[in-house]
């Protein structure tokens, strides 16, 4: 690493510490020609997670939006924004896991289905209501009492 000040070609590392839990590591420098010391962070760089829309169409994977439709599916249930956040982290650590840089919305569709499952039935309704665009209200009964009955969805991705 250059040095700041003087522009030398290299630094020496006398420390380094891991930080935010080990997210990143922070590292003393110093620079053998004018003995300045600097700081330098280090993180692992995530590629973007592609979305392949029905269309075609292609976007980079959009945690506000997702954490927006999370939070109308979750109106008024008893989950707090903090827990909305931690949601959207483990939905797109699930599309992480699923080891393509692009994926179908729909696998956005069914992370979400998973995760809601597990966590609030009714916000899972509420967004499978939507995703699922049930054809009647026969449809929809079916889900709510497969619901009753299985009580435990299948969780193929651990957390
Ligand atoms: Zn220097």
């Amino acid at each position: 690493m250059r040095c700041p000040f003087c522009h030398a070609r290299d630094s020496r590392v006398i420390d380094s510490r891991e930080i935010s839990g080990g997210e990143s590591i922070r590292r003393r420098r110093e620079c053998p020609v004018c003995s300045r010391r600097f700081t330098t962070y280090e993180r692992v760089e995530m590629a973007a997670l592609i979305v392949v829309k029905k269309d075609g169409r292609r976007q980079e994977f959009d945690p506000e939006k997702l954490r927006a439709k999370l939070r109308v599916a979750l109106t008024k249930r008893p989950v707090g924004e903090q827990e909305i956040q931690e949601l959207v982290q483990k939905i797109e650590t699930d599309l992480m896991a699923l080891g393509t840089p692009e994926v179908p919305s729909s696998a956005i569709g069914e992370a979400v289905l998973r995760r809601l499952h597990a966590l609030d039935q009714v916000a899972y309704i509420r967004f499978a209501s939507v995703y699922r665009q049930f054809a009647d209200i026969e449809e929809l009964k079916r889900e709510v009492e497969g619901l009753a009955i299985s009580g435990d969805y299948p969780e193929t991705v651990k957390p």
